[in-house]
């Protein structure tokens, strides 16, 4: 779920994958970045390849949620897909530029590189979302890499709408409910800034932090988003990824945030549809990747004894040898372009602390 990435060269953050972040507009931040955008994105190949020269034992793994004809704009939606060139070019330069393993091996494969390897990288997608089988899969295919699918599960037996997607589809259609749903959840004082769109951000962030009955009673406020607008990924689409050569991975039924939930409802969530996921893949999940990013020591701890071997957050940090397996960092592509995916990559690989937790 959601994203609101503004395409520059320093992973901001995902929404579903890293909490919902967007809202106001830092114009020198946003100055700067341009700066660091221009005079570095030519330079991105090269260092990369400086890079190689190193022994570090670290891989990058890569998140995508929606894939439309067009990159969505981030500062405005809660999930901005990417287009399906912006994505294709993407995708082109991890073949060309990395070694493209699936999200369960990638720890091992940064654990075994050796100086002068490529850097391992892994593909993930995140949600319930028919791009993955109608846009994303076809250009996997094309070019040769393989993907993993972390699912919820959700759309197994029909359509379904998370509160995000619902959120999204209603401010959408009547950007003047925004202020109104600011009261609704008890911030009135908000109704100002609300007239902003991008205020989209900090009402989500309001949702999120909600607890699962006032969250549910929200998601209850908005009208379900129609079948014809998202169908989400039925059991044929679970088939169609895995025997492509995809890896499915558990997001968790009710995509609730792990951290705010009771140790019996933590270890429900990471049972609670894993079976009906198995079958209709055809194959064990043995990653997770945790709703909105977040996974602490506990969740974590959790998600081991539920028998998965690799859990990722929302973290945009590299994937290191002596990481917990189960707190693994994750990396939001540029909505922008191949190029600026280049620089993303490189400037998180040199970055050599961070956890990649976040509770
Ligand atoms: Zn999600």
């Amino acid at each position: 779920m959601t994203g609101s990435q503004r395409g520059d060269a320093r992973p901001a953050g995902a929404g579903c994958v890293s909490g919902f972040r967007g809202g106001a507009h830092r114009p020198v931040r946003s100055g700067a970045r341009l700066v660091f955008r221009v005079l570095a994105v030519p330079l991105a190949p090269m260092m990369a390849l400086l890079l190689r020269l190193s022994s570090r034992r670290q891989g990058i793994a890569v998140v995508y949620h929606g894939l439309a004809a067009r990159s969505g704009k981030p500062e405005l939606e809660l999930v901005a897909p990417h287009g399906t060139d912006v994505f294709e070019r993407q995708v082109r330069h991890l073949a060309r530029t990395y070694h493209v393993v699936p999200a369960a091996d990638l720890q091992r494969a940064a654990t075994e590189r050796r100086r002068g390897a490529r850097f391992p990288a892994a593909i993930t997608f995140d949600d319930d979302l028919a791009s993955h089988v109608e846009l994303a899969l076809p250009i996997l295919r094309r070019i040769g890499v393989s993907a993993t699918f972390c699912l919820t599960g959700a759309t197994l037996k029909g359509p379904h709408s998370f509160w995000w997607q619902r959120l999204q589809h209603a401010v959408n259609a009547d950007p003047s409910r925004l202020p109104d749903l600011f009261e609704a959840l008890g911030a009135p004082e908000r109704r100002t800034a609300a007239t902003d769109p991008r205020a989209i951000h900090e009402l989500a962030r309001l949702v999120e932090a909600l607890d699962v009955p006032a969250r549910e009673a929200f998601a209850r406020m908005l009208p379900d988003v129609p079948a014809s607008a998202e169908v989400g990924v039925p059991p044929g689409g679970v088939q169609a990824l895995a025997s492509a050569g995809m890896a499915i991975g558990l997001h968790t039924r009710r995509h609730d945030p792990l951290p705010s939930l009771g140790d019996d409802a933590l270890a429900a969530a990471f049972a609670e549809g894993r079976d009906e996921l198995e079958r209709a893949a055809g194959q064990r999940l043995v990653v997770v990747a945790y709703p909105h990013g977040r996974a602490d020591r506990r969740v974590a701890r959790v998600a081991r004894e539920a028998g998965f071997t690799a859990g990722y957050t929302g973290v945009p940090v590299p994937v290191r040898a002596g990481d917990d397996p189960l707190i693994l960092g994750r990396i939001t592509p540029s909505h922008r372009s191949g190029r600026h995916l280049a620089l993303q990559m490189v400037v998180v690989l040199l970055r050599r602390k961070g956890s990649a937790q976040r509770s």
